[in-house]
């Protein structure tokens, strides 16, 4: 399993990422549902303040004092600087858990901090544009890796041998991989944040734009533009209306149409996604 999502707007949405032990939101139910997983939640990101992103995490916190397991692992909390709702929040779970049996972390991040995580990989947050007035993050999970410098790759494979065995020149050269790109609530995110990543995960509240009475969600037609101009390998498209509960097959067999060469999923409102 990499990943296990719940997502219906306006509802609850959390996406846990096993592969970096990272809990992305913390809507309501996430603790119920993730069981004895919450104590493998390293890291939980917030993207932004609204109640249907964070009322979990209370639950996440409680659960994971009072449950069996390892209580020796630390939990860390991140959250776009400036979200006077999530340091209330957090004030108010902190005064509810004062014996806490496991340390707790938390972090208020600006757009110029990076989150370490192993393996060479690192999170970096961007601007993403929700609600006038309330600071919200896009999140990245990147990669240092090498690969061969372009003026190598057509070589034949004995050839790139014998360079490497012989170590006369530096043939390969760093890169920075965008393994994936989570939207959070927002319009459109700006291309090149998710420009030929690993997964795209991207909010589409609104199928249909004359559903959108205000601007600060994705439609459809939008998100469509966007893997159009950014090609991702995959994208997992969450945070949809529960207004198109019955319009969900007909829209991913619609994507898939569209786009044969990108494996693209839809998390259904009433259901937990894996994959
Ligand atoms: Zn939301
Ligand atoms: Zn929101």
């Amino acid at each position: 399993m990499e990943f296990l999502i719940r997502s219906k707007a306006l509802y609850t949405t959390w996406v846990f990422y096993k592969p970096d032990r990272i809990l992305f939101d913390a809507g309501e139910g996430v603790s119920a549902e993730l069981g004895n997983k919450i104590y493998g939640i390293e890291k939980i990101i917030l993207t932004h303040s609204h109640v249907d992103h964070i009322a979990g995490l209370w639950g996440i916190v409680n659960t994971r004092n009072n449950a069996m397991g390892n209580r020796n692992k630390k939990l860390e909390i991140y959250y776009p600087q400036g979200s006077e709702n999530i340091n209330e929040y957090l004030k108010f779970i902190g005064k509810m858990n004062k014996r806490l049996r496991y340390e707790i972390d938390f972090r208020e991040i600006t757009l110029s901090d990076t989150i370490p995580l192993n393996n060479k990989r690192f999170i970096k947050p961007f601007k993403t544009r929700h609600t006038p007035g309330e600071t919200s993050f896009g999140y990245q999970i990147l990669e240092q890796r090498k690969r061969l410098k372009e003026e190598y790759r057509e070589l034949k494979e004995s050839e790139i041998k014998d360079l490497i065995i012989n170590k006369k020149e530096d043939i390969l050269e760093n890169y920075t991989a965008n393994i994936l790109t989570i939207s959070g609530d927002s319009l459109p995110i700006p291309p090149n944040f998710a420009k030929d990543c690993g997964t795209l995960l991207h909010e589409c509240t609104f199928f249909d734009e004359k559903d959108r009475k205000i601007r600060n969600h994705t439609s459809l037609a939008e998100l469509k533009n966007l893997i159009n101009i950014s090609k991702p390998k995959r994208v997992i498209i969450y945070h949809v209306s529960s207004r198109y509960n019955s319009k969900i097959k007909s829209a991913k067999e619609e994507l898939n149409k569209e786009f044969p060469d990108i494996q693209i999923n839809i998390v259904h409102p009433e259901k937990v996604f894996k994959i």
